[in-house]
Order: structure tokens, then sequence, then C-alpha cells
């Protein structure tokens, strides 16, 4: 072969091997889905994509009920099992853009383009109810609690995204879990404002004591 035809295949060698390290950097070994390394990136640049292009971006977290429960009864293998076909279930009924990661032991993110918080609500609920109703391997059925946001333009936050989501997912929990709960930009400043007031109040009544002293 030519000079040039050696030179182009070393190239692509080291292409392969570049994106073969990628892989391994950016997945997760046990599932396969994306890992917490990519979900840091791919927030990042689907927040810059979604303001740039103004189309809305929607954002899924989940949690496994009880899967403490399920290490305890069938063992840290049989756990290990049913967070890979937890993934393989969720992945099945996603879209083509939409992008799974584990973000942590028992804790998964999704992010979805072009999405509306109406149509992630609906996107949530397809998922929860896939899993309640998919038949696992000895566990049998497992259930999850999840907590759906929309960003909100440029004064939103990637982290403040993230807590929403996380604080959506909470009530879900709170409320009994196997369910799907929202919160919205305009409610998670509501929120702040009350707990503001609420913390005013606090110092106010704190103060008091006081006060009645010095009179
Ligand atoms: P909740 O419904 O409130 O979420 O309860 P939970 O039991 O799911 O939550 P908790 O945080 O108490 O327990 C999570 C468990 O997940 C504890 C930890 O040992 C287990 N876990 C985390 N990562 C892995 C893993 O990779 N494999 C297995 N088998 N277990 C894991
Ligand atoms: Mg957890
Ligand atoms: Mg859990």
């Amino acid at each position: 072969s030519t000079m040039i035809e050696k030179v182009s295949s070393d190239i692509d060698e080291r292409e392969k091997a570049s994106q073969a390290l990628t892989e391994k950097v950016t997945k997760d070994h046990l599932t396969g889905c994306y890992n917490r390394v990519k979900w840091d990136e791919e927030r990042e640049n689907q927040i810059a994509d979604a303001l740039k292009s103004n189309t809305p971006l929607s954002l899924i977290f989940f949690d496994i009920d009880h899967f403490k429960r399920i290490n305890d009864t069938f063992g840290h293998d049989i756990g290990d099992e049913t967070l890979i076909d937890v993934v393989q279930v969720v992945d099945k009924a996603l879209r083509k853009h939409d992008t799974l990661f584990r973000t942590g032991g028992e804790e998964f993110s999704i992010l979805l383009p072009d999405t509306e918080l109406n149509e992630a609500m609906l996107l949530a609920e397809r998922v929860r109810a896939a899993i309640e109703a998919h038949a696992f391997k000895a566990v049998e059925q497992v259930t999850i609690s999840l907590g759906v946001t929309q960003f909100s333009g440029i004064q939103d936050t990637s982290s403040a995204f993230s807590k929403r989501a996380d604080e959506a997912l909470y009530a879900s929990k709170n409320g009994g879990r196997n369910r799907v709960s929202y919160l919205q930009v305009t409610d998670w400043f509501v929120n702040m404002v009350y707990k503001f007031i609420e913390e005013q109040y606090m110092k106010i009544d704190s103060n008091k004591p006081k006060i009645n002293e010095n009179v």
C-alpha cells in the first residue's frame, strides 16, 4: 500500500481507539447506558442547544423504589440484574432523541430535547407504566418514582433545572412512590418565595422575646 494509505489507515485505527476510549469513559459498565460523566457534559450541551435554537428541553429524574429491599431480599447480583433490566425497559419506552443516564447507584436521568413539559409528563408516565408492567425475573415487580421539569430559558440555570427534577422526584417518593410529579419554574420560584417569607417570619418570631425583654 502507498504511504498515504498507510498513514490514513493509522489515523483510522487511532480514531477507532479514541472512540472506544470515549465509549468506556462515558458509558456505565453495568447497564450500558450513559454515565454521570456524560450526563454532566450532555446536560450543558443540550441546554446550550435549546437556548440557541429556542426549542424546549425537558428532564426526567427517576429512582427505583425500595431498591435496598430488593438487594436485601434477593441479593446484590439480582439487584444488579434488576438495574440492567430497568435500563432495557426504559430504553424501549423512550424515543430516538431521548438520552438515558445512570447518575448514581439506582438513580437515573433522561434528557428530552425538543419536548415541552406536558409531553415529558406523558413520556414519564409511559416509562413508569412500562416498569410497573414488566415481569422482572425473581423480583417480579419493580416500581420507580419520577420527577419532571422543563428548562425555562435564560433566567434558568443548569443546577436549578436539576434541582427541580430532584424536588419533583422527592414529591413522588413522599406521595407514596410509583408515580410521576412535576415542578415548573414558576412553582419552584413561588416555593422559594414562600420559604423566604417563612424564614423571615421565623426570624421575627425568634426576635420577639428579645424585643419584649428590652421593653
Ligand atoms: P427509596 O424507595 O426511598 O428510593 O428507597 P431505596 O431502598 O431504593 O433507597 P436507598 O437509598 O435506601 O437504597 C438504595 C440502595 O441501592 C442502597 C445501595 O446498596 C443500592 N445500590 C446502589 N448501587 C447499586 C448497584 O450498583 N448494585 C446493587 N445491587 N445495589 C446498588
Ligand atoms: Mg436513591
Ligand atoms: Mg431508591
